[in-house]
């Protein structure tokens, strides 16, 4: 064989070769793929009337428990109201589980359990619910505070964020309860009151006064992902997504100033130009992108439960990484759990067409991926935006990314556990929050956080939280119920 062919033949034998290898151990990292092996645990047997629960949190959408931006004390009677019809409600949880009030309204429970020498659980959940935008009313199918029960529903502000949650907690008390039931671990319940506006006052000052008092948390489970069916295209089942982590929440002002003037004598800085120039740069850049754990934990939870293209390249992002990043970069939803987002949101400058003006400014709002922080972005800001006239000043308020919990081990395992005890036909995994919760503010406390409520949710549910026709079904909420207790009740 001449050297140059015989050259050639061994090169096409190495490529061969080498693909053969690759595609076995991409065959067998797919064959091999299972779905984790989550302690088995039985749903909780309790007794749940799913038509009289759904009642009961109807009910509680009718308190207008509304957390209002410019005022925090708008709804203190609508607060007191609901929490004197919630001991109602309740009797045996108020009757057995000795509870606190905190900063007026928030509720802090302590359900103590049969070993003390373990590390207590906290369900976190929020009283306040955000308002209906004006203008939408009308485009409720049931008006927002109605909590009409149709179509197997319950409507209403608050029937999924989060008042099923806090009914949901307590009707599986409620009926453990009944069942003379005691927790061997301690467990905590606690509603704060204003969640949708920072939560300070509620889980804020919950989480300092458990601080103060040493108190070591094993697990927060709050409000957060949810069993997300539809999403996944090429999923067969629903995506039960436990967020690990929660993405971190800043605003930047910008800004400029000049001499102003008359517009038909232009001087060389122009503030508005100025600002506009930097806020073009920022939406133009963009910070890097990268695979962190809660994702990660997310493709290879779900992949047993793809379909075959998708499970392969789950299975391997070892070979198949920048493909799946370059499917997610291309959506905004799914791109926003790869990267520091950045979303140019006020912008302010000039009163008359004529005039230049003296100053000009912009707000940007950011959402800071795990691995960046606060720092980190304001250095990005500073370096892309490139232009020392044009001033950048971080407004109070801003929090950096959660650290990443367990994705595995005891904490998360119960959660799973407790899922897929309820919800037969489910994967679970981990997810990346990227909305804030309360749970920041017990950080500090607990050894693990996860930010899971298991409402049913399709894309087109997505817009009703916060939205028009927010609605939860009736099966679901007892779902919901079942899980909650099950949680509780695992040994
Ligand atoms: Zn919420």
């Amino acid at each position: 064989m001449p050297s140059k062919l015989r050259k050639t033949f061994l090169l096409t034998s190495a490529l061969g070769l080498a693909l053969i290898v690759v595609l076995a151990v991409c065959a067998i990292n797919t064959a091999r793929l299972q779905t984790p092996d989550y302690p088995k645990v039985t749903a909780a047997a309790i007794d749940i009337d799913p038509d009289a629960a759904a009642q009961r949190l109807a009910a509680a959408v009718r308190f207008k428990t509304i957390s209002y931006d410019e005022d925090a004390a708008a709804s203190d009677a609508e607060l007191t109201a609901f929490n004197a019809w919630l001991e109602q409600q309740y009797p045996e949880v108020y009757r057995q589980i000795p509870h606190e009030v905190i900063s007026g309204h928030s509720l802090l429970f302590r359900w103590q359990g049969k070993d003390a020498g373990l590390p207590p659980m906290l369900l976190a959940a929020h009283l306040d619910v955000v308002p209906v935008e004006a203008g939408t009313e009308s485009a409720w199918t049931h008006p927002p505070f109605s909590g009409d029960i149709a179509e197997g529903f319950v409507w209403g502000r608050g029937s999924l964020d989060d008042k099923n949650s806090v009914l949901g907690i307590l009707e599986a008390a409620e009926a453990l309860l009944h069942q003379g039931f005691a927790p061997r671990r301690t467990i905590y319940l606690a509603f704060g009151q204003d969640e949708e506006i920072s939560g300070r006052r509620g889980a804020g000052q919950i989480a300092a006064l458990l601080q103060q008092r040493g108190v070591r948390l094993a697990f927060v489970l709050d409000e957060g992902l949810a069993v997300l069916d539809g999403f996944i295209p090429g999923l067969r089942k629903p995506a039960a997504l436990i967020g690990t982590a929660e993405k971190g929440y800043a605003t930047f002002d910008l800004g400029a100033d000049g001499p102003g003037g008359h517009s038909s004598v232009p001087s060389p800085h122009n503030p508005l130009g100025a600002v506009a120039r930097a806020v073009a740069r920022i939406s133009q850049g963009a910070m890097p992108i990268r695979l962190t754990p809660p994702l990660r934990g997310l493709l290879t939870g779900i992949a047993p439960a793809a379909a075959l293209p998708l499970r392969a390249a789950f299975a391997n992002l070892w070979l198949t990484r920048p493909l799946v990043l370059a499917q997610f970069k291309a959506a905004p939803s799914t791109r926003a759990l790869l990267q520091t987002v950045v979303s140019p949101t006020v912008f302010n400058a000039g009163t008359k067409e004529n005039v230049i003006p003296q100053h000009a400014a912009a707000a940007v709002n950011v959402r800071i991926l795990p691995g960046d922080t606060v720092q980190s972005v304001q250095d990005w800001m500073r370096r892309t935006i490139g232009d020392p006239s044009v001033s950048l000043k971080l407004r109070p308020g801003a929090v950096n990314p959660s650290p990443v919990s367990a994705a595995s081990g005891e904490a998360f395992d119960k959660i799973a556990g407790a899922t897929l005890a309820v919800y037969a036909d489910v994967a679970v995994a981990s997810g990346l929050m990227i909305g804030l919760t309360d749970s920041r503010h017990y950080l500090p406390l607990a050894a693990q956080t996860y930010r899971f409520l298991p409402s049913r949710l399709r894309p087109e549910d997505i817009d009703r939280i916060h939205g028009v026709n927010e609605r939860i079904g009736v099966r679901n909420y007892a779902e919901i119920i079942r899980f909650y207790a099950t949680l509780m009740s695992i040994e």
